[in-house]
């Protein structure tokens, strides 16, 4: 944050102090690391796109339609918000990286297309997608206040997935059990849903919203048994191992057993830290059982439990 904000200071004495006209000042701001593309405008881009969605297993009736559709009015606001906020992303890039060790990511390429099922998503080490008639069918009009927001969020959420990608690359980590698997899902959805999380959910101070504390008084639990579960995995067989695996981020909030409890108590521990965000990067995939002991009551059977399931 504090590398965003200097350079938006910077930005702002350019123009008071040299009389640098706006579009100048969007230029300067303006890297050349994001390129967004329209899947029905180009070519290239609708390969991709489609590439993707088979990679992801989502086969729509006809595949070759999604590829030449053109997008409705409602999803053309959409992508036009999405194009509209690609200066201000090239700004955010450098703050997202920072508890990620300043990683470099030189090129990120946002495709805008429609034909899947989740609203936004990554490929790859480069490239983030945006799904407009999810997008439209989840948050209604592109242009209603509360979505000018909730893109930023979704790209910083995406973006974190980009570096977090690398990151794991770079460590050499390897995730070689249904345990490792699972527990690097939670911090790694954990750590993107604390990015997208509207300030709604976030502690202020040491408060939790009410919303949240009821939120996690379902989670908790679910957390606490799933991630027992996975550290005795040889007791499950494939039905259970796809059924934790399957509500770990996906769908409302209140059945994000993995994501949700990990990215309230991420914004718990770091209180906005970069450097404490950094430590909880560093802990890899122990993350969420660490994030999860420091609330859990001391001398409870579920404390024993999670320290034995550490060192698995
Ligand atoms: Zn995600």
């Amino acid at each position: 944050m504090t590398s965003f904000l200097l350079r938006i200071s910077i930005l702002l004495s350019m123009i008071t102090t040299w009389h640098v006209t706006a579009a100048q000042v969007q230029k300067m701001a303006l890297g050349d690391r994001i390129v967004v593309m329209s899947v029905p405008e180009d070519k290239k881009a609708g390969a991709e796109w489609k590439r993707i969605l088979d990679s992801r297993k989502v086969h729509p009736n006809d595949s070759t339609a999604i590829l030449t559709k053109h997008f409705s009015a409602a999803e053309k606001d959409w992508y036009a918000l999405i194009a509209s906020r690609e200066a201000y992303w090239e700004l955010m890039i450098d703050s997202l990286a920072v508890p990620f060790d300043n990683l470099v990511i030189n090129k990120v390429v946002i495709l805008a297309g429609l034909g899947g099922v989740d609203d936004a998503f990554t490929f790859g080490k480069e490239t983030i997608c945006f799904d407009l008639c999810v997008l439209e069918a989840n948050y209604g009009d592109a242009k209603s206040e509360d979505n000018s927001s909730r893109i930023d969020r979704l790209f910083a959420h995406e973006m974190t997935h980009l570096f977090h990608k690398k990151c794991l690359k770079s460590a050499d980590l390897e995730l070689r059990t249904f345990r490792d698997s699972i527990l690097w899902e939670c911090i790694y959805e954990g750590l993107g849903t604390y990015r997208s999380l509207s300030k709604n959910w976030l502690p202020e101070g040491n408060a939790l919203p009410a919303a949240t504390s009821k939120a996690l008084a379902t989670l908790i639990p679910e957390f606490i048994i799933n991630i027992e579960s996975v550290c005795n995995a040889d007791s499950l067989n494939a039905n259970q191992k796809a059924g934790i695996r399957r509500s770990l981020s996906r769908g409302a909030i209140l059945k994000k057993w993995g994501a949700f409890p990990v990215a309230i108590w991420i914004a718990v521990f770091t209180n906005n830290d970069a450097e404490k965000l950094k430590t909880v990067i560093q802990w890899g995939i122990d993350a969420p059982i660490l994030l999860a002991i420091r609330n859990t009551q001391f001398n409870s059977t579920q404390l024993q439990n999670l320290i034995q399931c550490l060192k698995k």
